[in-house]
């Protein structure tokens, strides 16, 4: 069973809805340490071996072409993360066509490539935004990879499993957050937080576990989880313990998943091909 690797390739200042870092006007005054965490990210791939999906902000691949060629170059897959790294539940459909079609026009034309698949920013698709599959099909999207299946994040009853959705312009697969059963409530383990929370052995054992019902499971990673200089926003205690908690534990998982499963980029997973 070949198991998806997936990169959200933002910087260490995209953080959604804190007052300074979710307005892109800003943003140019940060420092930039994308191009410096993602050759670690790509360094730990190259040593293994191994292909991922990359699902890149818009706004990196128009300031960072150079770093996108090379991701390219290296032989994973550039998806989209949108443009302006904003949650879907806080736009209109209007602007969410707007932003995820101006992310895959510069995305695209810097790979020469079609963009396949969306990742929304902070898994922030629920149930009344549904919609936003429709509009990513218009847009020629294939396959999002944004469903949660939990009750506090995503919806509940969302897919735990890659499927199929209709859309009025044809087809998308949905391949969601890998989650586990644990008593009346799913659980995350596969990236974030929850992969630098849960012991590393209960990791592989539930990795072992879905892939041995026959699913592919996903892990997801950041390369601002790879930067234990980063600088420290200040940050509402929750967030903050979200972002920062453990961030150490995260190339460790990372390198020891990577030499324990095989994987690949999502859409080879899903069998996509134009
Ligand atoms: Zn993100």
């Amino acid at each position: 069973m070949i198991n998806g690797l997936t990169v959200d390739l933002e910087d260490w200042y995209h953080i959604c809805g804190v007052e300074g870092y979710s307005d892109p006007q800003k943003w140019d005054t940060y420092e930039n340490r994308i191009i410096r965490n993602t050759d670690k990210v790509l360094t730990l791939l190259r040593t293994y071996k191994v292909k991922a999906t990359f699902f890149v902000l818009g706004y990196i691949a128009f300031k960072e072409p150079g770093l996108i060629k090379t991701i390219k170059s290296e032989g994973h897959e550039i998806a989209t993360h949108g443009f302006y790294h904003k949650r879907i539940f806080e736009m209109t459909e209007r602007e969410f066509e707007e932003d995820v079609n101006k992310s895959i026009s510069v995305i695209s034309s810097n790979i020469n490539e079609r963009v396949l698949g969306f990742r929304a920013p902070e898994w922030s698709i629920r149930k009344n935004t549904l919609w936003m599959l429709n509009a990513l099909r218009k847009y020629g999207i294939l396959y999002d990879s944004s469903m949660v299946p939990l009750t506090r994040m995503g919806y509940r009853d969302y897919p735990v499993y890659p499927c199929c959705y209709n859309t009025d312009y044809g087809k998308i697969w949905e391949f969601p957050l890998t989650t586990t059963r644990l008593f009346w409530e799913r659980l995350p383990f596969t990236g974030g937080l929850p992969l630098r929370l849960c012991p590393y052995f209960y990791i592989v054992s539930e990795i072992k576990k879905i892939n041995r019902m026959g699913f592919p499971a996903m892990v997801y990673i950041h390369p601002w989880e790879f930067d234990k200089e980063q600088p420290r926003i200040d940050l509402p205690l929750s967030r903050r313990f979200m972002h920062y908690f453990n961030i150490s534990a995260t190339p460790r998982k990372t390198e020891g998943l990577l030499s324990n499963f095989q994987f690949a980029p999502i859409k080879n997973i899903l069998g996509i091909t134009t």
